[in-house]
């Protein structure tokens, strides 16, 4: 197998056969001639179903992740929504983190859980809890790792080690890694989801999601879903996240780069109260993520003085990094995820602390993110 960054600009992306073209066609038909009823010429038939730049992208995808299987979506909670269907019935249970991605907790608990699919919150730093929470219905042990927004790390292998125990499929939501870092297929995990909106797009251009396993039988029913459910990207939206994915290596050193520099000045800092970072030798899952990961990602939670008024005010006072949701584009964001992506925790479990902001440290220049970080804290 090739490199990372090889893969990233070459897997399903040799030149078109027919024109020459260096890089992969927007195909934008929605339908393909057939040579008599049922002559396909290369597979493809309707676009939902397929399309070539799809093919590319998934290709790709499962290339990086070193799964046999990828398949693309419409958005991150698309390809969540699919695989959930895929793998659950009335009746049956779910693990998730206790800080698990605010959209995917709004999908288990106010709609999945209509539909009969329980869930357990645990905290997937402690095995133990993990455990304790498996049922003899338990269908699906959900991780993510690093976790948003707190970045607690979750031991992969020992995951999939405790699902498939009770017969459980382990589920790695990859968003904040990328494959550039972790690729939990080859630590056991049945299956990797991405929002492909955030590092993998990278340019905070595009909305995307992907599976990516190796168990055949569960792609052939997540691809029935896809096809018979219909969330698909549309081949522009293919296009732009393998255009993308093209600069993840390189990007991704820089993103890691940045956010080292970021969690120096904040530890230095006197408004600020605890800084999470995987990379710090003080984290507790330091250890784990140093054995599962290459570097340390480009996410960065820290908390200050003065609960959540002092938050509040931090984000409204950078320049550089703009107040924004989402992540893992080139630019720098930030943002409090109390009263932003989080929301919808408040009250619940999974509520994240008033006083807490996280940052999503771009590509820019180091020195520029550090004076507008420390300006802003006063
Ligand atoms: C953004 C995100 C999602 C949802 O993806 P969308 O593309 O926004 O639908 C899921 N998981 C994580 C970790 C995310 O950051």
């Amino acid at each position: 197998m090739t490199g990372f960054a090889t893969r990233a600009i070459h897997a399903g992306q040799d030149p078109d056969p027919h024109t020459g073209s260096v890089i992969v066609p927007i195909h934008s038909s929605s339908t393909f001639v057939q040579d008599g009823v049922g002559g396909l010429r290369e597979g493809y038939e309707y676009a939902r179903t397929a399309n070539p730049t799809r093919t590319a992208l998934e290709t790709c995808l499962a290339a990086l992740e070193v799964g046999l299987h990828g398949r693309a979506f419409a958005s991150g909670m698309a390809a969540t929504d699919v695989l959930l269907r895929a793998t659950c019935r009335p009746g049956d249970h779910i693990v998730i983190p206790d800080d698990a991605y605010g959209g995917t907790f709004r999908l288990i608990d106010k709609v999945f859980r209509h539909w009969g699919i329980e869930h357990t919150a645990v905290g997937q730093s402690d095995l133990d809890a993990v455990r304790a929470a498996m049922r003899p219905n338990t269908r699906l042990v959900w991780c993510e790792t690093p976790t948003n927004p707190l970045l607690n790390i979750a031991d992969i292998a020992a995951l999939a080690a405790v699902a498939h125990d009770s017969d459980a499929r382990l589920v790695v939501d990859n968003t904040f890694a990328t494959p550039y870092l972790q690729t939990p297929l080859t630590l056991g995990a049945d299956v990797v989801l991405h929002s492909t909106t955030k590092y993998l797009g990278g340019h905070s251009d595009v909305i995307g999601g992907a599976l990516i396993t190796d168990d055949s039988e569960l792609d052939e029913q997540v691809a029935f879903l896809q096809n018979g459910a219909g969330a698909v990207p549309g081949p522009f939206d293919a296009w732009l996240t393998l255009r993308g994915i093209k600069t993840l290596a390189v990007r991704m050193e820089r993103h890691c780069d940045n956010a080292e520099r970021v969690v120096a000045a904040l530890q230095a800092h006197q408004a600020v109260t605890s800084v999470r970072y995987p990379g710090l030798a003080t984290h507790r899952g330091h250890e784990i993520a140093a054995k599962q990961m290459r570097r340390f990602g480009g996410i960065v939670s820290f908390s200050v003085e003065g609960g959540a008024s002092a938050a509040l005010a931090v984000c409204a006072r950078t320049r550089v990094f703009t107040l924004a949701e989402s992540l893992g584009g080139v630019e720098s964001l930030i943002e409090h995820p109390g009263r932003m992506t989080h929301a919808s925790t408040a009250g619940t479990q999974l509520e994240v602390p008033a006083n807490l902001i996280r940052l999503s440290v771009g590509i820019e220049d180091a020195e520029d993110l550090l004076d507008d970080i420390l300006t802003a804290l006063g």
